[in-house]
Parts: C-alpha cells; sequence; structure tokens
C-alpha cells in the first residue's frame, strides 16, 4: 500500500460523529470482540469484556443515583478498572474527572471540593486520602480497587450483578462534559478544563490516523479514510492487530485519549507496567512484538541509555510517538539511528486542547520536518501572536504566543470566568507557549512563556540550552533555570546528569562557546536526576526552589 500523499492532497476537515465517548467502548466492543483490549501482569480484559464492564459500573451509578450533571473522580493508577470505570461513568451520562493518585491531601481536597465530585473510585493505599479528606467535599460514595478494610465499598461489589446493557441515558455530545480535567495550566493555579464528549470523540479521532501508525491516512484504493469516519459503532473491523506498552497515566491528557481512547477506537492490546522499568520494557516489547512505542521524551532518554534497547530485536515497531514536553534533536537523531526508518511521531497539545493540536506526520517521515511539531490536526488553525498580547497573526519565522482554534479546544475554565476570558478570544486559545511558524506553516515551540528567563532584558529560552547541553557527549539529561539576581534579571542555572566523568568547567566551555553572550548558563550542577512529572514534564518548580 502506497501511504505517499503530500500534504495538500490530505484532507484538511472530518466528518466527526455526532456520538458520545462511551460509543468508542461500544463500537470496539462490536468489532474487536475477543481480542485483548487491556493486560496487566497475568490479568486481562478483552473488547467486549471492557464494555459489559462499564455497562455494569454505569448501572450500578444510576442505581446509586449519579448520572447526568454529577461528576466522578478516578483517583487511579493505571491498572484494569480504570477502563471500566472511565467508560463506565460516560455511559452513565456522568462526567469524568481524573485524580492523580499521589496528589497531597490538600491538592487532593481542593480538587475534589472545586469539581464537584459526588463519587470517587480510588485504590487500596490511596483510598486512605480520599477518606481524610471526604468531609471537605461534596463526595458521598468512595469506591475502592484493591479495599484495605472491610468496611470499605469494594470495586467489585459496588457493580457486580447488574445489568450488561448499555443505559439509555440522553447525552448531547457538544454540551454534556466527558472529562473535568485539572491543570495547572499557564497560570500555575489548579483548573478544572471543560471538555465536552464532542472534544473527546473529535480529538481522539483526529490523532488517531496519525499518531498510532496502524490507521494509514489512505485505503487501499487510495481515498482518504478518515473522510469516511460516521459513527465509531459501525466502522467495519479493519483494524485491530497492534499491540503497545503503556506507562502513560491515564489521569493525563496524553494517557486518557493517547493511551486509552486511541487504543480502543482503533483495536490496540495495550499492556499496562506499573513502574517503568527499561530493561523489562524492551524484554516485554520484544515478546509481545509492540509495533508503537509511545510516552514522553524521559522515556526515550531512559531507553536510549539502557543497553537491552540496542540489542532487543525490536522490529515490529512501526512508530514512534511522543509528546508532553520537547523531543530534543539529538534524541531524534539517536533513535533514527537505532530504528531506521521508522517514523516518529511528536505531538504538540495541552489539556485545553483535549490532548492534541499540532502533530509531525509520521506515516511518511519525508513531511517530518526535525525540530517542529508538525502540522495542524484536521479542522485546527495554529497562528502566532506577539508576547505581550493582540490577536494579530505574525509573520511566519517570528517568535510568539501559539494559539489553536478547533473543535477540541475547551469550553472553558470550570467557575474561573476571567483566566477563561484570558485564555480564549473569539475561539482561540492562548496556549501559554512561545513558538515559531514557518513559511510552510510547520510550528515549532521554543519554550514555554513561564519558563523563558530575562536577562538585562533580553530573552533567553532555557530550552535551547538544553538541547546544546543534550548534545553534548557527557551529558545524559539536563535542565535550566533561572536565578534571580537583583541587577540582571536571572542568571541561566543548569541541572545535568553526567554520562561520563566530566566536570562542569568543561561542559560550560564547551556549550557556552555556541551560544551568544547574554545567553551563557553561569553555574552548573551535577545531579543525579532530572525531576519529572507522572507525565514526563520536567519539574521546573522543584529545581527553582533548590536554587
Ligand atoms: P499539559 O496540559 O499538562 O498537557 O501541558 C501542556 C504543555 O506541555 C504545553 O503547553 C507545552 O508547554 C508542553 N508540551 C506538550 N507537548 C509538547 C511538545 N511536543 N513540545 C514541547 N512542549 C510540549
Amino acid at each position: 500500500m502506497d501511504l505517499t500523499v503530500s500534504p495538500s492532497e490530505f484532507p484538511r476537515s472530518l466528518d466527526y460523529p455526532e456520538a458520545p465517548v462511551g460509543s468508542l467502548a461500544a463500537g470496539a466492543a462490536r468489532r474487536f470482540g475477543d481480542r485483548t483490549a487491556f493486560a496487566h501482569g497475568d490479568r486481562s480484559l478483552s473488547f467486549t469484556e471492557t464494555y459489559r464492564a462499564a455497562c455494569r459500573f454505569a448501572n450500578a451509578l444510576l442505581a446509586d443515583g449519579i448520572g447526568h450533571g454529577d461528576v466522578v473522580a478516578i483517583h487511579l493508577p493505571n491498572c484494569l478498572a480504570y477502563p471500566v470505570a472511565y467508560y463506565g461513568t460516560l455511559l452513565a451520562g456522568a462526567t469524568f474527572s481524573p485524580a492523580n493518585p499521589l496528589l497531597p491531601a490538600d491538592d487532593l481536597a481542593f480538587q475534589l471540593a472545586d469539581c464537584g465530585a459526588v463519587a470517587v473510585v480510588t485504590f487500596g493505599p490511596f483510598s486512605r486520602t480520599v477518606e481524610a479528606v471526604r468531609d471537605r467535599t461534596r463526595v458521598r460514595r468512595v469506591i475502592v480497587v484493591s479495599p484495605v478494610s472491610e468496611d470499605q465499598l469494594s470495586f467489585e461489589a459496588f457493580h457486580d450483578g447488574q445489568p450488561e446493557t448499555r443505559p439509555d441515558v440522553p447525552i448531547d455530545p457538544y454540551r454534556d462534559l466527558a472529562h473535568l480535567s485539572y491543570t495547572g495550566g499557564t497560570t500555575g493555579r489548579s483548573k478544572g478544563v471543560r471538555l465536552p464528549h464532542r472534544n473527546v470523540v473529535v480529538n481522539t479521532l483526529q490523532c488517531a490516523a496519525l499518531q498510532t501508525g496502524s490507521l494509514p491516512a489512505v485505503d487501499e484504493d487510495g481515498n482518504p479514510i478518515l473522510d469516511q469516519v460516521g459513527d465509531p459503532e459501525e466502522w467495519p473491523t479493519r483494524l485491530g492487530t497492534g499491540v503497545a506498552i503503556n506507562l502513560t497515566p491515564w489521569f493525563h491528557a496524553m494517557g486518557t485519549i493517547g493511551g486509552l481512547n486511541i487504543p480502543v477506537l482503533t483495536g490496540i492490546s495495550i499492556h499496562l507496567h506499573d513502574r517503568f522499568d527499561p530493561p523489562a520494557y524492551c524484554a516485554d516489547a520484544e515478546r509481545l512484538r509492540v509495533h508503537t512505542i509511545a510516552g514522553a521524551p524521559a522515556l526515550f532518554a531512559a531507553l536510549l541509555t539502557c543497553p537491552d534497547f540496542h540489542t532487543r530485536d525490536l522490529s515490529s515497531v512501526q512508530v514512534l510517538s511522543s509528546g508532553a514536553a520537547p523531543l530534543p534533536h539529538e534524541m531524534i537523531k539517536a533513535l533514527q539511528k537505532r530504528l531506521p526508518g521508522v517514523p516518529i511521531a511528536e505531538g504538540y497539545g495541552l489539556t485545553e486542547v483535549t490532548m492534541g493540536g499540532v502533530i509531525s506526520p509520521p506515516y511518511r517521515s519525508g513531511l517530518r520536518k526535525v525540530g517542529s511539531v508538525g502540522t495542524p490536526l484536521f479542522d485546527t488553525e495554529v497562528k502566532v501572536v506577539a508576547v505581550e498580547g493582540g490577536e494579530e497573526p505574525l509573520p511566519p519565522n517570528t517568535e510568539g504566543e501559539v494559539c489553536l482554534r478547533g473543535p477540541q479546544v475547551m469550553a472553558g475554565y470550570l467557575n474561573r470566568p476571567e483566566e477563561t476570558a484570558a485564555a480564549l478570544v473569539d475561539g482561540w486559545l492562548h496556549t501559554g507557549d512561545i513558538g515559531v511558524l514557518d513559511d510552510d506553516g510547520y510550528l515549532s515551540i521554543v519554550d514555554r512563556k513561564k519558563d523563558m528567563l530575562l536577562y538585562k532584558g533580553y530573552n533567553v529560552y532555557p530550552r535551547e540550552l538544553e538541547e546544546l547541553l543534550i548534545a553534548h557527549p557527557a551529558v545524559t539529561a539536563a535542565a535550566v533555570v533561572g536565578r534571580p539576581q537583583a541587577d540582571v534579571g536571572e542568571l541561566p542555572v543548569a541541572f545535568v546528569v553526567k554520562a561520563t566523568d566530566t566536570t562542569a568547567e568543561r561542559i560550560l566551555a564547551d556549550v557556552n562557546e555556541k551560544v551568544l553572550p547574554y545567553k551563557r548558563i553561569r553555574e552548573l550542577r551535577f545531579v543525579d536526576e532530572i525531576p519529572v512529572s507522572a507525565a514526563g514534564k520536567i519539574l521546573k518548580r522543584e529545581l527553582r526552589q533548590q536554587l
């Protein structure tokens, strides 16, 4: 099959189904049936089992008086109960609000109270935090996967024996919220992002074709299949061949869309690993013959330094998919060397656009430009405006704030009209990221607005310095943050994990000679590791605190 399409031939617009998110699970059960949907250790769920259990869970919620207009918080690590609770919540017409199970008590209390959750699905060891904060929230039902005491309501007891038929609840895909997801966004204060069913279905479809590599952009006759999307419940059984290991937390946008809804839509079997152990990952990737390696750049960085990644048989891999944070050029080169010809899909997005806004076309690496995150997804517009404000698009090749517009852009923040008005102007989401569009419409992300340093009035982008550090042979990982200094503004300070025995002076000399004087790194500290969040973003706040 020739997958060669030029950007101009490629469809720019899709006809999205008017379906709620639960239809993805229903369609998968019909099309992929007994195929393994999720596997965790020696347990697994087929697509049919997942859907049936989700229907039982939905009916249990409804019997408990929880449905349309209610919020169900899912406070779980990735486990087999997760997709059941997720699709079950949505099939009941309720709204899913994901919570990181490692949130400190006060943060969890804030989030549960802010989203108004009436029920929480939690996990044994983490359930105590929920119980401790419950009286500061509206939560009236706590459902526990792997309970730690007999008085807790177990997940199984809650939904066992319920009908397996899909509940008949009206859902308006445009108005009813599927996700209420919390993010620091661009201002740092945790806010609920309102995402209707429509956004979730649209963004799953927008990304699916281009991200999984298993869904070709054109069919056997050369027709763009995404033109004929239709109702996912009615799709023909044509996919359902891929296998992937998932480590991305489902409580983060990249997990919920990239690691859960896209695999369900396209019939990919997901194998869960509890923690990232590079040799175990490589062994399983060989054993399962995975077709995708997906994750944040931190995952690829760790794989590249793992000897097994270079010796295991990874000939089944058809696509590498990265997102959540910048993938350094040096790593792209190293990955291309290890897996020649395997396209690298890099996605750029944020919780406020459900997940994805821009993606590098992976199905044909020739369309990729190294250093760029690619071109907008279907029905998505990108513009770059002045960082100081304004809506006028800047000319190509000019740095400014990236703005996105499309059907996946959030309906606004929950109960934060001022922050919503600042972020959403005439449908355009101001992302808080600084980027550049080139003459061909390819976007490059320069840095986050809030990570930019000002040195004597000059803009210094830590990411440029991080790229140079990572390209240095003695460095495996690096992050740059600013240290305030009254007379100049901020000085760039680097945190570095070294690969070989070397000195800070050596690395500083090598890197600083490549940059303009005002950008020079002033101090370099060696550390054992760079702190990253569960979703794979460098925790710059923690590094700033160390200074
Ligand atoms: P979140 O809402 O947690 O998904 O975080 C979104 C932020 O992650 C964006 O505003 C970007 O700063 C960053 N980000 C996501 N994907 C990329 C990427 N491919 N390259 C650079 N930054 C990214």
